[in-house]
């Protein structure tokens, strides 16, 4: 087999593709594959499918093609273009690569497996491209699995918000909670933030949404309410967000009656704050022993942590009907405590009660997109931290959004 023959079945070429020359550059490690087709070859217009005769060539372009034995390869070729009577002068498609692209379908598969299991930079540097070129890449991928998703919205989503760098900057993220995936990243927790991503979707997608999990944060909620039908049906407050609420009143207790302590020289309550915040079964045996006294003392912390404990009860019940009976119960509890955080949460919660029953209904919970803070905080760790947002988007989304990366004529075929 001489080397033409070679590399036409290497490059996957078809009639009237063919290899015209190749050239082996020893001393630069490069292979040049010319690529070609006979002349008085027919093309379809890109647009309707007419087969018309070539009106001219472009200048040369080259694509990035995967190695042979280490050289660098490149497939070079001049592209035609016909002259469709109803749609103008085009270029042809061309087989081997996606439009724009600098890439050969099957490296920018190879570069996609790769970066999925490396760093960018690692990555880069085991692909022999640039920081940038790798970027623009992954960027192409994300576009590309983006587009191919359609008009199709999850049925349940989740709303959260999401601190990307120290400085207070936040970003909004909805997941798909049944496929665990990232749908949308927008800069900010303001109402736009989360607007952003209902608006790229026409109303019919959006009344599909069954049920959206999220925090009791009003720019969210009008957000959920100005852009989903039946929103008010459908939104759960999360429990976890809830108890989130209700654990920092009872640090807020513990703050204040330390403080007032302190003023009387009992240093009770010292150095005792992560013994509120931890769950008993994870303390150390000496930590137990400490808390299980503080517990029994006559502490007002020791009753905002009791009223904290008994609150998770809520989400243990059967139905909506019963959950209720025992909101009553503990709404009246916490507002008879005589602590004013305490009120302030059972308050807060008793005005929203609406949204956090309909959990019986839907019976859904942030838990997904906890799961995935871990794996973006893991993203995030690779690329040290992202000064760049769109970067960080797009990292988030070639990683954590479940999408088909790969160039259409290779998907599903795995590079080997
Ligand atoms: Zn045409």
């Amino acid at each position: 087999m001489d080397s033409v023959e070679l590399y036409r079945q290497l490059l996957g070429l078809t009639a009237p593709w063919k290899v015209e020359r190749v050239d082996l550059d020893v001393a630069r490690q490069r292979v040049e594959v010319h690529v070609g087709h006979p002349t008085g070859q027919r093309f379809a217009c890109p647009e309707c499918g007419r087969e018309l005769g070539v009106y001219d060539h472009l200048a040369e372009r080259v694509w990035r093609h995967l190695d042979s034995c280490q050289f660098l390869t490149h497939l070079h070729t001049r592209p035609p273009r016909v002259s469709c009577p109803e749609h103008g002068v085009h270029q042809v498609a061309l087989p081997w690569a996606q439009g724009g692209s600098r890439f050969t379908n099957l490296f920018e598969a190879l570069a996609i497996e790769v970066l999925l299991a490396a760093n960018v930079k690692n990555a880069a540097a085991i692909l022999r491209l640039s920081w940038d070129e790798a970027w623009h890449l992954m960027e192409r991928a994300v576009k590309r699995g983006r587009a191919a998703k359609g008009s199709t919205m999850p049925r349940q989503i989740g709303v959260d918000e999401k601190a990307i760098a120290k400085r207070h900057r936040y970003m909004t993220l909805v997941c798909d909670l049944e496929e665990a995936t990232v749908e949308y990243i927008g800069e900010d927790r303001k109402e736009k933030s989360l607007t952003a991503y209902f608006d790229a979707f026409p109303k019919e997608s959006r009344e599909r949404i069954e049920a959206i999990s999220l925090d009791m944060w009003p720019a969210y909620i009008s957000a959920c309410r100005n852009k989903v039908p039946g929103a008010d049906d459908k939104m759960v407050f999360d429990r976890f967000h809830l108890m989130r609420h209700v654990i920092d009143a009872v640090d807020e207790v513990r703050k204040r009656e330390h403080k007032a302590l302190l003023e009387d020289g009992d240093t009770t309550l010292t150095k005792s704050k992560y013994l509120w915040l931890t769950n008993p079964e994870n303390m150390t045996d000496k930590a137990r022993e400490r808390f299980e006294e503080l517990k029994t003392a006559e502490l007002k912390t020791g009753r905002a942590w009791a009223l904290k404990e008994a609150l998770r009860e809520l989400w243990s019940y059967q139905s909506a009907a019963w959950a209720t009976k025992f909101w009553k119960r503990w709404y009246f509890w916490a507002t008879h405590s005589r602590l004013a955080p305490m009120i302030k949460v059972a308050k807060l919660i008793a005005g929203h009660l609406r949204n956090v029953l309909t959990y019986f209904t839907h019976r859904i919970t942030n838990a997904v997109a906890e799961g995935l803070n871990s794996k973006i905080a893991t993203v995030q760790k690779r690329a040290c931290g992202y000064r760049n947002p769109n970067h960080f988007k797009i990292a988030v989304y070639f990683h954590c959004g479940g999408l088909n990366l790969y160039p259409s004529s290779v998907a599903h075929t795995k590079v080997g």
